[in-house]
């Protein structure tokens, strides 16, 4: 007979702000303080069950960690083969940077060529075990087609509100996927007002960043498995293109929890949060030392993913790089596409502009002192280049059979 195992592992929902406790069973947004609801399980049971030396044998998916996520039962889980992604050493591109020892966490493999697949596979899962029927998502598209992939992957309706200058590949997916999808004429703050008057006009489960308690533990699974990959021995540094902030607030949030667990010798990562120079809320509040970040006017990046000019959960940021002794920093566009030239040059990895500026904020920091050319450092690449035709420019020059052909060859750099 086989011993059916159901995930009890999660204990509660905790307030952020007054850590006011709440039913992981029970359909969730925000603490009546208005605050995000966070994620806390049980880590001695979770301890119990899980072998650090054994996680490669089980499944490969984010879902090997299901002790530290969400769900009750596995067979509400909804997946599209998300995460497990490669974690690269960067030989080469940290020569040119004159660093030693740099990787790239590769999110561009995920299903919708974002890491945005990992908070959709927990929360659109977490959801169908709640019984939600129908999501709304508000977004800057990369986060909107993960959740309209999902939701139809699932057999969900989705309303996704993005703004109308939203990247089209996005608009494409949001679109194939069969979900009610909507323009708005302003920032991804505009379409977040819109889901939340779909949620209270028609009850549509509102599933925006940090209203929706889950899709922060998805993205957890990123830190989790940048730690199996590292063999569980913490690097010196993490850099992650933020926006909302969730993916940098989640692999910390992984990272803590595994120490907690005992499974980390020396806790040593600082995180390090790289925002666009043309909205970096969360850099000028941290240069400030301040708590909080103050709303961006007129903000507007190449890096769209990036584009918040107000995140709920930017004091959880902060929180995390003041705790863990890291940096904001900010890069602006031409950096962010000559930095996305450089890697995918270098190394061969077609990186999304996101991806790209924390590698130039790593070359910055490196530049003024606060990173050492000997630290190991991981690079979160969040996306692929392809969602991202219009970044580059290509001149090829048109060749019949039997032309002249002129070519410089080039000595081998090897
Ligand atoms: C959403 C997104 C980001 C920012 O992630 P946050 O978790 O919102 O900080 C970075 N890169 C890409 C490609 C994204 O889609
Ligand atoms: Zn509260």
């Amino acid at each position: 007979m086989v011993m059916e195992k159901k995930y009890t592992e999660i204990e509660r929902l905790e307030c952020s702000l007054c850590g006011k406790s709440y039913d992981p069973f029970k359909i969730q947004n925000l603490c009546q303080c208005g605050g995000s609801l966070v994620a806390r399980y049980d880590l001695e049971d979770a301890k119990e069950s899980m072998d650090k030396r054994n996680m490669s044998k089980r499944v490969l998916s984010p879902w090997r960690y299901h002790e530290l996520l969400p769900l009750k039962d596995p067979s509400n889980i909804v997946t599209l083969g998300e995460g497990m992604t490669p974690l690269l050493q960067m030989k080469r591109l940290g020569e040119k940077l004159g660093m030693k020892d740099l990787m790239i966490k590769d999110e561009g493999m995920n299903p919708t060529g974002t890491f945005k697949a990992r908070g959709a596979t927990a929360g659109v899962s977490k959801a169908k075990e709640l019984g939600i029927e129908s999501v709304t998502v508000p977004t800057n598209g990369n986060a909107g087609a993960a959740w309209a992939t999902y939701a139809a992957r699932a057999g969900m309706e989705s309303y996704i509100i993005m703004p109308k200058n939203g990247p089209e590949m996005a608009r494409k997916e949001i679109t194939a996927a069969g979900s009610h999808a909507y323009l708005v004429d302003g920032r991804i703050t505009d379409a977040n007002v819109i889901s939340e008057q779909l949620h209270q006009d028609y009850g549509i489960f509102n599933a925006a960043t940090l209203r929706e308690p889950y899709r922060l533990e998805g993205k957890k699974t990123m830190g989790l498995e940048i730690m199996e990959q590292l063999n569980w021995e913490s690097p010196d540094v993490i850099a992650f293109p933020t926006g909302g902030g969730v993916g940098l607030i989640g692999i910390y949030k992984a990272i803590q929890e595994l120490d907690e667990m005992g499974w980390i010798d020396e806790m040593k990562t600082r995180m390090v949060c790289v925002q666009a120079a043309g909205c970096a809320p969360i850099t000028e509040a941290w240069e400030k030392k301040e708590k909080k970040s103050m709303m961006w006017d007129e903000s507007d990046t190449v890096a769209f993913g990036m584009n918040v000019p107000k995140s709920k959960g930017d004091f959880m940021v902060l929180d995390s790089l003041y705790s863990s002794g890291g940096y904001a920093t900010s890069v602006d566009d031409d950096e962010i596409l000559r930095t996305k030239q450089i890697i995918t040059k270098e190394e061969g990895l077609f990186a999304c502009p996101e991806g790209s500026s924390a590698v130039a904020g790593i070359k910055k920091l490196l530049d003024q002192g606060l990173i050492d050319r000997n630290e190991k450092v991981v690079v979160v690449n969040t996306g692929s280049g392809l969602k991202y035709p219009n970044t580059v420019q290509t001149s090829m020059p048109l060749l019949q059979p039997g032309d002249e052909i002129q070519i410089e060859l080039e000595e081998s750099t090897e």
